[in-house]
């Protein structure tokens, strides 16, 4: 069996707005273990990867529904570790990042000076992007100060 199936078999998959727990080994804390390309991954990481892609650089996957052990990749999001500690989904900014990516999404200035930072510190606008939910040409505009020019 390929890691891609023998993972899902881990998971108890429900419907899209459930969680679907990880019921196999822990690595000691609520969080879910699997081996993934011979190195320990932690299970919802595993989940969002073989959904979605590669995790980019500097980037964490996080929760919506705050459920360590939950691998739904719909409950899933790309945050900083700081948007982890924060809880950005019971703020009620955590909107569903398909959401946002579908349509016009609109950045908020909050969303500039986090643009401006991942930059410096060496994120491509290419990474940048599916992190705000908007279009790599749209993070380009901000960072050349073509638009949000006035947010310091
Ligand atoms: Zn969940």
């Amino acid at each position: 069996m390929d890691a891609e199936k023998r993972f899902w078999t881990k998971v108890s998959q429900k419907s899209n707005d459930e969680c679907w727990n990880w019921n196999a080994g822990t690595d000691g804390t609520e969080r879910g273990a699997f081996s993934f390309h011979g190195k320990p991954e932690r299970a919802y990481r595993v989940a969002w990867i073989l959904t979605n892609g590669e995790i980019p650089d500097g980037m964490s996957v996080c929760h919506k529904c705050d459920n360590p052990r939950c691998c739904n990749p719909n409950h899933l999001f790309i945050g900083t570790q700081a948007d982890n500690a924060r809880d950005m989904w019971n703020k009620g900014r955590g909107a569903s990042p398909r959401g946002e990516q579908s349509g016009r999404a609109k950045l908020t200035e909050e969303n500039v000076l986090e643009i401006r930072r991942l930059s410096a510190q060496g994120l491509s606008s290419r990474k940048i992007a599916p992190r705000m939910g908007v279009s790599k040409t749209q993070i380009n505009e901000v960072l050349r100060g073509n638009i949000w020019k006035h947010v310091r």
